[in-house]
């Protein structure tokens, strides 16, 4: 395996992961780093940051799919950007295997490592969900998953079996936290929408399910405020099941634990999160949850103390919660700590390299919860301040327009959302984006015209 070296004689600070952290986290060193004083190397399989609140307005058809992704090359200049998956570190000897897609793993070697790789859909064994579920943690998913859900319509639509049709218009979405209600909403208002269009369906032919294990959803905002969601959810037709497990869905049929079962086309994986499993292979300490402890100037730290060269925060890390209002003491993995975390680990790692022996901490009080619930409706809650509705959706649209990382995203999101205000959401739904040759191959296996006698003179 080939061993890239740094071969500008500067020490080499690699980023593993160019999201909330990572893009933020190289932005400040870039900016801060003195002429020669270090190379910047960010590795991601993507060559975009993906800004994942957005993920459910990309899924509910109310934002360009391009808009809610930031690409890394143009905003990272002065970086090397790899494009590629970290598949192994070794901190000992310094250095991680990076595999690009559909090409040779090599070897890169580091003198700092910053850890920002995020965490992935965190699953439970239950038959059928790896097989038929999607999630929702990847722009390619909120895109498939609108299309599926336009598309499933559109066949619905010509569909006389009833069982088929009930099938197709059925749609699970398992896991009550933010990101699961706010697809199931998004999702929910775009059907509603589209079934408008067809003239053999109305809105009574859909069905959408939420399946909650707790007896309550969206933890991080008040229980009134959670209450007043599911009542909301209700009052649109949606059936919401609290303490309910989803039991098994192989081949798309559905069991749950009060005894329903019914067959559903969609079903959306959203119960949680896990740090990304790249770590556990590492010789970095983890914790039992597979996230990279730190301390809270966001240095690796072992049982052995402090690890020399090694960063982490955001979802891959067990950031302590200096203000005292993290689960288990640490901080939540959300977009707001993994921003202001990362200028601080920047600079601590700055700071590092030249030698100095003083760190800041990280602290961050929770601001609080803006949610979408589909365009007009929201929640949220800044600490005693709730609100429902409107003045909700418009404070979760200002919030994140405003916190989606470039000048430019925030013009193009704020341009299509103006664009829909005017036009209407764009709900066509994109076919074979799976099977983009299909209409080639086709054209080049169909039949020749007969050739015809010429004719005489
Ligand atoms: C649907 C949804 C809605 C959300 N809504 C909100 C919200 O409203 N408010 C809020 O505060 N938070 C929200 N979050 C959470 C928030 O987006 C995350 O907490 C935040 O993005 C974490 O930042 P991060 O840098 O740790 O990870 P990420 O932003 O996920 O970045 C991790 C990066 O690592 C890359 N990577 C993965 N594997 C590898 C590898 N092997 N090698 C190299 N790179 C790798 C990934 O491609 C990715 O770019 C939401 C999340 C989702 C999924």
């Amino acid at each position: 395996m080939a061993l890239i070296r740094n071969s500008k004689l500067r020490p080499r600070i690699l980023i593993v992961g160019g999201g909330s952290v990572g893009l933020l986290a190289a932005q400040h060193l870039l900016k801060n780093l003195g002429r020669g004083e270090a190379t910047v190397t960010v590795v991601d399989p993507n060559p975009y940051m993906t800004y994942q609140p957005f993920l459910p307005e990309v899924a509910g058809g109310n934002i360009e799919p391009r808009h809610a992704v930031v690409p890394l090359r143009r905003n990272l200049k002065g970086a090397e950007v790899i494009t590629g998956a970290v598949t192994r570190i070794d901190h000992a000897a310094k250095f991680v295997v990076v595999e690009p897609e559909g090409d040779e793993p090599f070897e890169l070697d580091y003198d700092q490592i910053v850890l920002a790789a995020g965490s992935v859909a965190r699953t439970l064994p239950i038959p059928g969900v790896a097989e038929e579920a999607i999630g929702l943690k990847r722009i390619e998913e909120a895109v498939a998953l609108r299309d599926h859900v336009l598309n499933r319509i559109g066949e619905a639509s010509l569909m006389e079996n009833d069982e088929q049709r009930r099938r197709a218009l059925t749609f699970v979405f398992v896991g009550g936290g933010f990101a699961g209600i706010e697809a199931l909403a998004e999702l929910e208002d775009l059907a509603r929408s589209a079934v408008g269009q067809y003239e053999t369906l109305t809105e009574a032919d859909l069905r959408f399910v939420l399946v909650e294990a707790m007896g309550r959803v969206m933890p991080e905002v008040g229980e009134a405020q959670a209450r007043w969601v599911v009542d909301h959810l209700r009052e649109r037709g949606i059936d919401v099941y609290l303490e309910t497990f989803l039991q098994d869905c192989t081949d798309k049929h559905c069991k749950l634990s009060n005894g329903e079962e019914f067959d559903a086309d969609t079903i959306v994986w959203s119960a949680g999160v896990k740090a990304n499993p790249v770590l556990v292979d590492s010789d970095l300490p983890i914790d039992e949850r597979g996230r990279v402890t730190v301390r809270a100037d966001l240095r690796v730290e072992g049982e052995e103390g402090v690890v020399d060269g090694a960063w982490a925060a955001g979802d891959n890390a067990a950031v302590p919660d200096l203000s005292g209002g993290g689960v288990g003491g640490f901080c939540v993995p959300n977009a707001q700590h993994a921003v202001r975390q990362a200028p601080v680990l920047a600079a601590n790692l700055l700071a590092a390299l030249r030698g100095e022996t003083e760190f800041q901490q990280y602290f961050h009080k929770t601001i609080g919860s803006v949610a979408g619930l589909g365009p007009y409706k929201g929640v949220s809650q800044m600490g005693n301040f709730e609100a429902r509705g409107l003045l909700a959706w418009l404070m979760h649209r200002g919030y994140h327009g405003y916190a989606i990382p470039t000048v430019d995203r925030k013009a193009r999101v704020f341009g299509n959302w103006a664009l829909n205000l005017v036009f209407g959401r764009d709900s066509m739904p994109l076919k074979d984006l799976d099977v983009p040759r299909k209409a080639f191959v086709e054209a080049a296996h169909s039949k020749p015209a007969p050739k015809k006698e010429p004719a005489k003179a």
